[in-house]
């Protein structure tokens, strides 16, 4: 079998050192004759893997001691109205519309409470990040979405809101780069493009906040729930919290985030380099705010673009199609994307380029 290079904006590309890893174990992990599958959530062997995702993750994103980290169900999606859920309690919140995730996002916070757009790129298409934000001295939070997905911009800096939590959605961008965790309130994002399968949502929550939450909301969807059973009040997802774990140990093994960062930046700017030579591709991101993992942009016409993806795809690269809302082509590169795939496809590129 030859493995295709994997474009995919989620679920993702996985590090191959991983997916080997838990092939081995599959059947029994650490020679148990067991499946991580088949253990209970509750038995010391699953223990130590939730334990292990957990402190490894809080050591390499430097994820200071008064915030919980917690393994969710129900992806960013649910995230998007819990929170309000929580926090919200009819008051008023701040949200910056970057774009399609924002505006989900933004969606669920009105169902709760009054939603107040501070800031918003839909006038250029959302193709930049705006800048200069101002919080509301009143707002229970502020919400903002680090890399829109579809759109491919990414924060550079984050607004500074005083004493207002700020929320991140980093669903694509978790983990790609250092962040200073202390200046959120809440950082959360759907698991299944740059830590691991679908099915869990990791969840980094300062511990005040938990307090804060609406206690009069049915057990699941209270904070305080998970934190003080350690994301095992039910059930949780045990495969993927398994997967987030070899993840974290792969980040590790690889130099950690700065090290992952370093050659995240070295990926963007390869295919940013081929798309800024001459008009031929067009980048739909403004520079400043162009993204390290979703990388969109377009070609002279349609029907170029759709000869480009069928090429690409006959030549081993899968998933350039941009989302179906915006058309174009987008390649993700999240952090299990190799130097080496990145070189396949700016080299396509160029060739593309020369006889089209
Ligand atoms: N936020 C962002 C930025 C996303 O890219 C996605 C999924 N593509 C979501 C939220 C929704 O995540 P989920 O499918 O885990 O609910």
């Amino acid at each position: 079998m030859t493995k295709k290079i994997n474009f995919y904006a989620g679920p993702a590309v996985l590090p191959q050192a991983v997916m080997k890893k838990a092939q081995e174990e599959l059947l029994s992990l650490n020679g148990i004759g067991l499946s991580v599958m088949e253990i209970s959530h509750r038995s010391k062997d699953f223990d130590a893997i939730i334990n292990s995702a957990k402190d490894k993750m809080r050591k390499l994103y430097e994820v200071p001691e008064n915030y919980e980290i917690m393994f969710l169900q129900g992806g960013a999606s649910l995230q998007f109205g819990m929170l309000p859920m929580n926090f919200l309690k009819g008051g008023s919140a701040d949200y910056v519309n970057t774009g399609a995730w924002a505006k989900k996002a933004i969606k669920e916070g009105k169902v709760f409470g009054n939603v107040n757009i501070v800031a918003s790129s839909e006038d250029k298409n959302f193709s930049y990040i705006p800048k200069d934000i101002k919080v509301s001295k009143d707002a229970a939070y502020m919400h903002v979405t680090s890399n829109e997905t579809i759109g491919g911009i990414q924060y550079k800096e984050f607004p500074q809101t005083e004493d207002v939590p700020l929320i991140a959605d980093m669903s694509s961008d978790i983990l790609c780069r250092k962040v200073d965790v202390s200046k959120f309130g809440v950082i959360y994002a759907g698991a299944q493009k740059n830590i691991g399968p679908s099915g869990v949502t990791v969840v980094i929550m300062r511990k005040d906040l938990i307090e804060k939450g609406d206690d009069k909301l049915t057990t699941m969807l209270q904070y305080r729930t998970h934190a003080e059973k350690g994301s095992l009040y039910n059930t949780p997802p045990c495969f993927s919290i398994y997967i987030v774990k070899l993840v974290m140990d792969w980040i590790e093994e690889n130099g950690g985030i700065d090290a992952i960062n370093k050659i995240n930046e070295q990926k963007a700017s390869s295919i940013y380099e081929v798309i800024d030579d001459g008009d031929y591709y067009k980048g739909t991101a403004a520079k400043e705010d162009r993204s390290i993992m979703n990388v969109t942009f377009r070609l002279p016409n349609e029907e170029l673009e759709a000869k480009f993806i069928k090429e690409a795809t006959e030549a081993g690269m899968i998933g350039l199609k941009g989302h179906r809302s915006v058309g174009g082509c987008r390649a993700s590169i999240y952090n299990a994307m190799t130097l080496e795939g990145v070189e396949t496809l700016c080299k396509f590129m160029k060739e593309f380029k020369k006889n089209n």
